[in-house]
């Protein structure tokens, strides 16, 4: 195992790392950021973005994924700038904190979007999510599934031409292509990135004998039949510079509410989720050999606002963060002693990180520079955990 020198990202990352005399792939590419013309680029994207719409057949110009994050406030605020007309297209995936929910609707009636969610069959989708568990440590396999296909169903099925995401994560964090190559989505990236190389029909029929009539959103539709360029995914990362500890501190003017969190100082990133930073936390460590602090860390080293020195150290104290995960399988309605089980058997690595009890941690603000806690007094703690609401009905 080879860690980079600069960013301290090892070349066991899932997407692929490669290093070379000490620098990862990831590092290289970030210096594109610099040398690029990006005024050049946003050009160059409406020049695109208006051929691929002319021939439109539906009400809207194009389809925005998403979830509430921070980032998709600034994916919304660059698109409207661009003059289209979107539909809000997202997943229920039933993993929302009160403030999850908060942002995600806000986003919605701030900017007085049209938009349309999808709620799995609840039944189904949480046997995935167990069966997921079992074969993968991978809690948001199913989410990942449907997040990344759904958009892509509901362009296809009311003939919008053009699906518009945030970052390309395979670009941003290992580099694995050139800003220059215009990266569009397809079936091949998001099931080599999004779903690490597995497909659904791995997890039907393996004890989650699952059947249920959302089983084609899980998957990527054919299109075949549209004939080439009918309907394009385009990454705005490709066409401005992208820094997202930046732009996320930016739209708390627009009502997002940043979370605090224990387990990195990033208040924005996946704020409002129930488990990506206890639950899927710990199984990242176990799977991959890191935890989130690691991606945010190499991000803040790449853009400058840490040193590799202090990166080290913010590594090292969050890394022995514990987390609280229990609430997660009593959602999931798992027994206590299948909660035994896994922590034992699957979290056997990182079992000394699991509390009995939900506790909120502090945050270690001699190591941490005020350039990356500018908006942790404003961030706030979840009343509530799985806020769970389906085909509109709170539970
Ligand atoms: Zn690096």
């Amino acid at each position: 195992m080879t860690t980079c020198k600069n960013c301290l990202y090892r070349d066991t990352h899932p997407f692929g790392l490669y290093i070379k005399n000490g620098i990862c792939s990831g590092c290289v590419t970030h210096e594109e950021k610099y040398e690029i013309d990006w005024s050049d680029r946003s050009e160059l994207l409406k020049n695109k973005i208006s051929k691929i719409i002319r021939k439109k057949r539906s009400h809207y110009d194009c389809v925005i994924p998403y979830s509430g994050d921070a980032e998709d406030y600034h994916v919304v605020n660059i698109v409207l700038g661009l003059g289209l007309n979107p539909l809000m297209v997202s997943i229920n995936d039933y993993f929302l904190n009160d403030i999850g929910w908060h942002n995600s609707h806000n986003l919605i009636t701030h900017f007085d979007l049209d938009s349309y969610t999808f709620n799995p069959e609840i039944s189904a989708y949480k046997e995935l999510v167990r069966t997921s568990m079992r074969k993968h440590t991978h809690a948001l396999w199913p989410s990942l599934a449907l997040k990344s296909a759904f958009p892509v169903h509901v362009a296809k099925q009311k003939k919008i031409p053009l699906i518009i995401y945030g970052q390309n994560q395979p670009i941003e964090q290992v580099g694995k292509f050139s800003h220059l190559e215009e990266v569009e989505s397809s079936s091949w990236s998001r099931i080599e990135h999004d779903l690490f190389g597995h497909e659904i029909n791995d997890l039907l029929g393996s004890g989650g004998h699952v059947v249920s009539k959302d089983n084609p959103y899980y998957s990527y539709p054919d299109l075949s039949k549209l004939g080439s360029g009918k309907l394009v995914g385009l990454y705005l990362s490709n066409y401005y510079l992208w820094d997202p500890l930046y732009q996320n501190s930016q739209v708390l003017k627009y009502g997002f509410i940043p979370q605090r969190q224990n387990s990195t100082f990033d208040p924005y990133e996946r704020a409002g989720s129930s488990i990506y930073y206890n639950f899927h936390d710990l199984s990242k460590k176990v799977r991959c050999g890191y935890r989130k602090i690691n991606d945010h860390v190499a991000r803040e080293i790449r853009h400058s606002r840490l040193s590799t020195k202090e990166g080290k150290k913010i590594i090292s104290y969050y890394d022995l963060n514990p987390v609280y995960i229990k609430d997660f399988f009593n959602w999931l309605e798992v027994s206590n002693s299948g909660y035994e089980w896994f922590v034992t058997h699957k979290l056997h690595s990182v079992k000394h990180l699991v509390l009995d009890k939900e506790v909120n941690l502090t945050h270690p603000s001699h190591l941490l520079p005020t350039k990356l806690t500018k908006n942790i007094s404003k961030s706030k703690r979840p009343k509530k955990s799985f806020e769970t609401f389906m085909k509109g009905i709170r539970l």
